[in-house]
């Protein structure tokens, strides 16, 4: 099955846990696959990975900052000029910070907004017309679970995501009549290098962190990266050509605990 065949697709933080396990999938499936993230060298890393790993995947990569407003039009035109063509955009790049919102300061607020919900924003309007120029143009927002789940000490994260699916929600409004669809994905837990990386500075192991947090969902573990890239792959083919504005959980049920 190429699900993708003859599309041309975005993935933020592409060289991250999520983004790189769907631009591998994408490849797959025959998406010519354009990587952004904020660096070189870990952006050619993964490009290389998924050339090793994938006979004749087409991926290339843009190093910058989607927190920027100005990096929106420089990764869209990077796109067009490569491949002529857009139809799929992940908005995926995200950061994390733990600060409860009696300490919140006005420097991560602003961070976490810029590349956790304004990024989304700024790249959307720059690649729609490409996407309404597509004919089977798709959006895929990143939120999480803990868009609808808050807990304490990540509120600026989880109102970042929340407003993920409101904006998702009004896009697929408004694209509706461009032939654009528009939908959010919510991870559960997802094992991803960030979380391994974060456990081990605190003298951990994976299995510790296997472990930790996995009676939270009905299947009592993490989501491997890819077991989110396929519904994210779902969404962005024209398998899904009755789904938008929707929310797709991700979760292992964790929402009906
Ligand atoms: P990750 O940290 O492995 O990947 C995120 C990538 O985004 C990184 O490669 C990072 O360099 C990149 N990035 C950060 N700021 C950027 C910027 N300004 N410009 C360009 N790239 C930037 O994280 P992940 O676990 O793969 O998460 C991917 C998405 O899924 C995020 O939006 C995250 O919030 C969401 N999510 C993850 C989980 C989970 O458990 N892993 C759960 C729910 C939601």
């Amino acid at each position: 099955m190429r699900r993708l065949e003859g599309k041309v697709a975005i993935v933020t933080g592409g060289a991250g846990g999520i983004g790189a396990a769907t631009g591998r999938l994408f490849c797959e499936e025959g998406a010519k696959t354009v990587l952004v993230d904020l660096a070189d060298s870990p952006l050619a890393e993964v490009a290389q990975r998924i050339r090793d790993e994938v006979p004749g995947a087409e991926v290339t990569t843009i190093a910058a900052d989607v927190g920027l407003e100005a990096s929106a039009d420089t990764i869209v035109a990077g796109t067009l000029e490569r491949h002529g063509r857009l139809d799929v955009l992940v908005n995926n790049a995200g950061i994390r910070a733990y600060e409860p919102l009696a300490e919140a300061k006005a420097e991560t607020w602003q961070k976490i907004l810029s590349v956790n919900l304004l990024s989304y924003a700024w790249l959307a309007r720059a690649a729609l017309p490409a996407l309404r120029a597509s004919g089977r143009g798709a959006i895929v927002n990143i939120s999480s679970t803990h868009a609808m789940n808050p807990r304490a000490g990540m509120g600026q994260y989880d109102v970042a995501k929340a407003g993920i699916l409101s904006m998702t929600r009004t896009l697929a409004f408004e694209e509706a009549a461009h032939g654009v669809r528009v939908n959010a994905v919510c991870p559960g837990l997802t094992l991803t290098p960030f979380h391994v990386r974060r456990f081990a500075a605190e003298g951990r192991t994976e299995q510790d962190l296997r472990n930790e947090r996995a009676e939270n969902n009905l299947q009592r573990r993490w989501a491997d990266p890819r077991e989110v890239a396929y519904p994210i792959l779902w969404l962005a083919s024209d398998e899904a050509s009755y789904m938008t504005a929707a929310t797709l959980m991700v979760d292992g049920g964790q929402r009906v605990l």
